[in-house]
């Protein structure tokens, strides 16, 4: 049995076309006023007028980039489809290659004071769930205030003072003469 064709009702009418038009119409004019996506076109170096995701930017340069527990780590297709998704998932594989390999050439064409750079900066930055980060944060923050405080002069005490001063006292001592350290009350 033949299948029907089916002829789209819309495109037959000149009412429904009517409505088509003024419906992108409409949408044409809405979208010259919505702000788009704030990084550069790389070929032309001119804004990207996509619509920007919810961070300000399209799919293409970066909206789309997993942010929170998603952060940094690779997300992988979804086994929907007639092959169960296998096809995108070993395009998704041969990418992740792909970068890897990129990465290493990049490494290896650093400089040292640029690798120390780039190690310190991927270092505050780990991927993983918010809460091990936040953790490790608050931690690299009391590491930065003992070790701020180890760097801090002594603080001034009276008792210390009172110290140095029998201190310096006996050296004088033992420096003008060669008497038996031994008859020497410092504490007077
Ligand atoms: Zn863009």
């Amino acid at each position: 049995m033949a299948k029907p064709t089916r002829t789209p009702g819309w495109s037959q009418s000149a009412a429904f076309r009517a409505i088509g038009r003024a419906a992108i119409t409409a949408w044409n004019l809405k979208r010259a006023t919505l702000p788009t996506c704030t990084a550069k076109a790389k070929r032309t170096g001119e804004q990207c007028r996509q619509l920007p995701m919810t961070n300000g930017k399209c799919r293409f340069h970066g909206g789309a980039t997993p942010r929170g527990d998603k952060f940094h780590v690779t997300s992988l297709p979804s086994a929907k489809g007639p092959d169960g998704g296998e096809k995108k998932l070993q395009a998704k594989l041969r990418q992740v290659r792909r970068d890897q390999k990129r990465r290493e050439a990049r490494l290896a064409a650093m400089t040292p004071a640029e690798r120390e750079r780039h190690d310190a900066w991927h270092k505050a930055r780990q991927p993983g769930p918010a809460a091990p980060r936040a953790e490790k944060r608050r931690q690299r923050a009391m590491a930065k205030e003992i070790r701020q405080a180890a760097a801090l002069p002594e603080v001034f005490s009276p008792e210390a003072a009172e110290l140095q001063r029998k201190i310096d006292r006996l050296e004088a001592l033992l420096a003008a003469s060669s008497i038996d350290t031994a008859d020497i009350d410092i504490f007077q």
